[in-house]
């Protein structure tokens, strides 16, 4: 889905396990476990409830061999594709990347050339991608020195110092990111850095914040880029539960027709014109429907001031009134009680799902 008024920069394509990332691959959605990697079960269990949230790549930090061993075995047990996080130390690299669908490391604090030359060199053996993740927090201390502090210059010089780095060793089989907590910043860095290179970019504002003040960071700095077509996978970073990143992720491409999954629920503020509670009617729905991956767009509406044009334009809609009114596929169909309208729009909803399944099978033959 989408309505091309945005014009998505072509990069080149990598992939992920079987996640396209980059080309004209959908702009997948990522997560990054926050279990202890080494409690093996707990971490199962995080990534499959991220898949269940939609994630379509699980990062999973690797910080010792105890980790790596337990990657491995977690490797076995999910079908999501997993970015194995690399910092320091290059031995942890070369001892999973037979199992990890892409490497996320930093060149710049894995040490001396042999040692990167060694993780590249594992990487090409095992077809596997890398992310060179730049950051403002961990920028090179003579970039510091060089331009005083960090800013869009200077991540994006270290960018290209691993870029270096990689083209040296012949491997183009990678991604980048360039992240700050900065909005303007990060905006102004992968702007000038899309404009360098044709390799995928993976988003993000790192360090956001809390789920409220990073969701709307979030939404702000990758909503800039989005809408410009720069990216091609983002990972919304809140100090939250990691659904939650994949729930934002996906209402920010939901938001600019990027990508759809799941129902879209459009719903007016509510005032005091407003004939049932559209607050709790809302939120009761949103609830109901979060096992739904399938998209449709249901508007909910207290009353006649904007109800019915709403109503007409969504799949399943509501218009408050002295009489609620249920529309469906644009033209009334019944009365709704106050008591019964959840009730109502849910198996309206459910329905018509069933419906569209059955039409896509006939349709398939
Ligand atoms: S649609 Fe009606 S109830 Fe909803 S905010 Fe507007 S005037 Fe108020």
């Amino acid at each position: 889905m989408n309505d091309s008024w945005i014009v998505r920069k072509e990069t080149k394509p990598i992939f992920v396990g079987d996640v396209g990332v980059g080309g004209s691959h959908p702009i997948s959605i990522q997560s990054m476990t926050n279990t202890n990697t080494a409690d093996v079960q707990a971490t199962i269990g995080q990534i499959e409830d991220l898949q269940a949230a939609g994630a379509d790549i699980v990062r999973v930090s690797v910080p010792d061999k105890e980790c790596a061993i337990a990657f491995k075995k977690i490797k076995t047990a999910v079908t999501i594709p997993l970015v194995a996080d690399i910092h320091f130390d290059y031995k942890i690299a070369l001892l999973v990347a037979d199992s990890a669908d892409c490497l996320r490391i930093n060149p710049g604090n894995i040490g001396k050339a042999d040692k990167v030359q060694q993780i590249i060199q594992a990487a090409k053996d095992n077809n596997v991608p890398i992310r060179i993740g730049v950051n403002a927090g961990s920028l090179e201390k003579d970039l510091q020195k060089k331009y005083g502090e960090p800013n869009s210059d200077a991540l994006v010089e270290s960018a290209l110092r691993h870029v270096e780095i990689l083209d040296r060793y012949d491997f183009q089989n990678f991604k980048l990111s360039l992240k700050a907590s900065n909005i303007k910043m990060t905006v102004e860095s992968y702007r000038k850095f899309s404009k360098l290179l044709d390799q995928p970019l993976h988003l993000g504002i790192t360090e956001a914040g809390s789920y409220r003040a990073g969701s709307v960071k979030s939404s702000i700095g990758l909503g800039l880029l989005l809408a410009e077509g720069i990216g091609d996978t983002i990972r919304v970073s809140l100090a939250s539960d990691p659904v939650d990143e994949i729930k934002i992720g996906w209402d920010i491409l939901k938001s600019l027709n990027l990508r759809s999954r799941g129902i879209r629920i459009i719903a007016c503020p509510s005032c005091s014109r407003q004939n049932f509670n559209v607050i709790e009617v809302v939120n009761e729905l949103e609830r109901r429907f979060e096992d739904i991956s399938d998209d449709l767009e249901v508007a909910i509406i207290g009353c006649y001031v904007n109800g019915p044009g709403e109503s007409k334009a969504a799949d399943v809609g509501l218009t408050g009134g002295p009489s609620n009114l249920l529309y469906v596929d644009g033209s009334p169909l019944k009365k709704v009680s106050n008591e019964k309208l959840v009730d109502t729009i849910e198996s309206q909803v459910r329905e018509k799902l069933e419906k569209k399944a059955s039409d896509n099978i006939i349709a398939k033959g």
